[in-house]
Parts: C-alpha cells; structure tokens; sequence
C-alpha cells in the first residue's frame, strides 16, 4: 500500500526532514514547563479520553479497512480498554506524583530524605499494527500523566487508523507537545537516530534489537513490549469444553495477532482426542456458517497470510510446535508423556510473555508456575490479564523488559529523583568527615 515517495493513498508519511524539528519543538516546550503543573496534565489527559470517547463511531471504518475488525472488537478489544486505562491513570496519578519519603531510618532522618516522581523530557512511543491505539495511546497517557511531552510513532501497516488519529489528535491535544509521525522503516530510522528521554516500543524481538541498539547511542532507557509463544498447559481432568471455548476465542480474537495469544496447548496423549472434539463442538458454535462468512478479523498483511498458509501446507496438518511465534490463526495441540517434556521444552526456548495452566487442581497450577519463566501466568483463561490495569504488564527475556500499565508506566516514565537536605546542626555531629584526619577523627567515624 505503500510508495517509495513515503505516502500511501489514504496517509501522508511526515517528511524526514521534519522529524528533528518536531523533538526540538516538543523539547523546547517541554523545557518551558508547561506541563509542569498537574491541572494542566489533568486536563490533557482528559482530553484525550475524550478524543477516544467522542470517535468511537469515527474509528470503526478504518479499523474495517486496516485489519478487517469486527465492531465488537473494536469496541471491546481496543476503545473500551484505553478509556479504561486512561481513566484509571486520570484517577490516580496525582496521588503517585506526589512526593514520597521512604521508610524511618534513625540515622538519617535529620536528612529529611524524600523521593520526587519527576518527568524524563520528551518519550518517543513506536507502536505496532495489532493494537494501533491502544498500544500508542495508552502510553501517550501516561506521559502526559509524568509530565513528558511525547512523540508517537504508528505503525505503516494500519494507514486508516493513523490517518483518522492524525486528523483527531491535533483537534484534542497541545500540538507544542504531544505530536505524531507517519512513515516505514526510512521514518523510523530517522526517528531513532535522534535523542529521546525514554523511548517504549512494542513489537517484534528483531526490530526491538534495532531499537535497543539506537537507543544505547544515546543511552536512552527503553521499554520493550515484545511477543509471544505462551504456551498452554492443559490438565487431563480439566473441563474440555471451557478450555477450547476460552482458546478458541484467543485464536478469534484479532485473527490470533496478539502478544498474550495462545501459541501452542500442551496436553496429556490420553486427553487429546477429548480436547480436539471439544474444539470442532466449539468450532461449529462459534462458526455457523463457516469462518468465511463470519464477521472476524483477518491477517493485516498479504505477507502474513502466506506464512500462515505455508506453514499449514508445510505441517499437513501434523503438530507444529518449532520454537517460533506463530501470530495467526492456527493452534497446534502437543501431545506429551508427562508434563516433564513440556516444562523442559518451554525451558530451553525463549521465555514467554504468558504462561497458561488450564486446571482446576492447585498442585498442577503451583507445579506449572513453579516450573516455568514468563511475563505472566494465568489460570483457566488467556489475554485477559492484559485488560487489569492494577497489576503490572511485561515481558522477560526475549519477551521484553520494562513494566507497563497503571502505577508501573507511571514509574516506568517517571525518575525516581531522590533528594534530602543537611542540616546546619550535623556538623557538630560529623564534623570529623572534614580534614585534616587525625586518629581521634578515626575513632569518632
Ligand atoms: P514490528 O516489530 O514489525 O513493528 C513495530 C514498529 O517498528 C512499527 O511501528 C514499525 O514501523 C517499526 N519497524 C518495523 N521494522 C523496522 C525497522 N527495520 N527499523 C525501525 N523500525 C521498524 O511489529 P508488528 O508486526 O507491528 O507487531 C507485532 C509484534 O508485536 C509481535 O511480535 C507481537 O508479539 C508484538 N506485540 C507485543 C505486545 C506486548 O505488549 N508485549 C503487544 C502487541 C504486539
């Protein structure tokens, strides 16, 4: 959809050159301390939930263009979950921003010691095609709620989404500081190439390396929101058919292109053929008429289908289970000896962004969490912890770094600037710190 001249039919790309001057402009406001004061970031932040509020009906056609949404997930999977997370940084963020002393120490409360959140400068935000608003402006939010101007970076592959925020947010927003710029990997690059106070991407391990390497020329802290691969660790004794109603939903849900999707079920050779007729019952429930004539959402790209069918003609309808994140809508059952296997197979890959355990038995669960590296671990459902704003959101190892959500992006955006203030009186107490040292100096020390 794209062209070499950096626009596409529906979205001017924002020119190269203009790309420095926007992080000076956004600097040089921030550096006036307009954001400085909380009712202005109140404000703000309240003005950009309305910006979601009042266009929920404005954003469904691009959503239909760009990703072939249905309205009920547009709705629910993307608009409702910003407003929710907005709402609860709207709620609470000036109670984070306020001044903190840490725990009683009786040798150094004369210091007065005390922890102030303050904001980093100007956060760039590079988001991705799965979730094109709420995985932008949900942290556009909590940069306003820190007091950092901020930079967003869309994502190429969803230009009907862009476009419509494009037209919107300079209608709701302080243009001096809150901006965004269009493009591919040409914008991108010249994006990254600039100096950003905190920069939070979300996307692929292979482009967050390119990130992470931009980002430590400067030294710029950086949050990386990657994927995928959360296995699924189904007991034999569990219900089967609350398990592949709850799976098969994480497969449906935005074609099975999102972070906390289930890649792959692990599942006891005895249980196997039960949780199969489970899917096809669910399946045909789901599905009436067929997946071609159902309202669900397809494969962003043409590419991404090719590899999805590719790997079903590859596999022929055999397990695939190779290590690599599947992002669409196919679900391999593995059928395992003991849960032995799973644990060291799901060990010696790449830690997960969530591990699933679908059970009913407390030991299972325990033996399952206990076992296993991940972001997350949830019980009996999959995604859904991605919707909780008081609990912190986050990948490990090649699953990310960095907290999001709630109180942790508040944190995450914030520095921690530490600050106490010495007495006049302490030099009666330490004056041996100053020279000339002497011996009865070392004795007082
Ligand atoms: P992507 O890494 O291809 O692209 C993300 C962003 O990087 C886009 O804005 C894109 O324009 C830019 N980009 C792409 N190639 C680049 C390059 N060579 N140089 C500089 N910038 C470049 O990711 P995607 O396909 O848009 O999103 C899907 C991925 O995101 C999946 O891996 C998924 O698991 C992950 N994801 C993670 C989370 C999370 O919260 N952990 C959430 C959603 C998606």
């Amino acid at each position: 959809m794209s062209s070499s001249t950096g626009t596409t039919s529906i979205l001017q790309y924002t020119p190269i050159d203009e790309i420095p001057k926007i992080r000076e402009h956004l600097k040089a406001t921030y550096n006036s301390g307009r954001l400085r004061p909380l009712e202005y970031r109140k404000q703000q932040l309240l003005r950009l939930i309305h910006l979601v509020e009042d266009n929920y009906a404005r954003f469904e056609e691009p959503f239909k263009a760009d990703l072939g949404r249905h309205t009920l997930e547009v709705t629910a999977g993307e608009l409702n979950g910003i407003v929710m997370e907005l709402m609860y940084l709207h709620d609470n963020f000036e109670t984070w921003a306020q001044p903190q002393k840490p725990g009683f120490n009786l040798k150094f409360w004369a210091f007065g010691p005390v922890i102030k959140r303050v904001s980093k400068g100007v956060v760039l935000v590079v988001g991705p095609f799965n979730f094109p608003l709420l995985l932008t402006l949900s942290f556009l939010g909590a940069a306003i709620a820190t007091g950092n101007a901020c930079v967003i970076k869309m994502s190429e592959l969803t230009p009907n989404v862009s476009a419509a925020l494009t037209e919107l947010l300079p209608k709701y927003l302080d243009q001096d500081l809150f901006r965004i710029v269009n493009g591919g990997i040409p914008e991108t690059t010249a994006v990254l190439q600039l100096q950003w106070d905190h920069i939070v991407f979300t996307g692929s391990p292979s482009v967050a390396r390119i990130v992470a390497a931009a980002a430590a020329k400067h030294l710029t802290p950086t949050t990386l929101e990657l994927g995928g691969q959360c296995p699924v660790f189904c007991d034999p004794k569990m219900d089967m058919y609350l398990t592949a109603r709850r799976l098969l939903w994480s497969k449906s849900l935005n074609a099975g292109q999102t972070c906390t999707v289930v890649n792959h079920i692990f599942v006891p050779y005895e249980a196997q053929d039960a949780l199969a007729k489970a899917f096809v019952q669910v399946y045909n429930e789901f599905f009436p008429e067929g997946p071609e004539k159902a309202p669900i959402s397809t494969l962003a790209t043409d590419a991404a289908f090719k590899r999805i069918k590719e790997l079903l003609e590859k596999t022929k309808g055999e397990v695939v289970c190779g290590g690599h994140e599947l992002f669409g809508p196919i679900l391999p059952i593995v059928p395992v000896k003991d849960f032995q296997d799973a644990i060291d197979w799901t060990n010696s890959h790449s830690h997960p962004l969530a591990v699933y355990a679908f059970t009913d038995d407390p030991n299972f669960k325990e033996y399952v969490f206990n076992n296993t590296h991940s972001g997350q671990f949830v019980v009996n459902d999959t995604n859904i912890q991605a919707t909780i704003p008081t609990l912190p959101f986050g990948g490990v190892g090649e699953s990310g770094y960095g907290m999001v959500k709630g109180q942790y992006i508040f944190d995450t955006l914030s520095h921690l600037r530490a600050t106490c203030e010495s007495p006049r009186f302490l030099d009666m107490i330490m004056g041996w710190r100053f020279p000339p040292y002497t011996d009865a100096k070392i004795k007082q020390a």
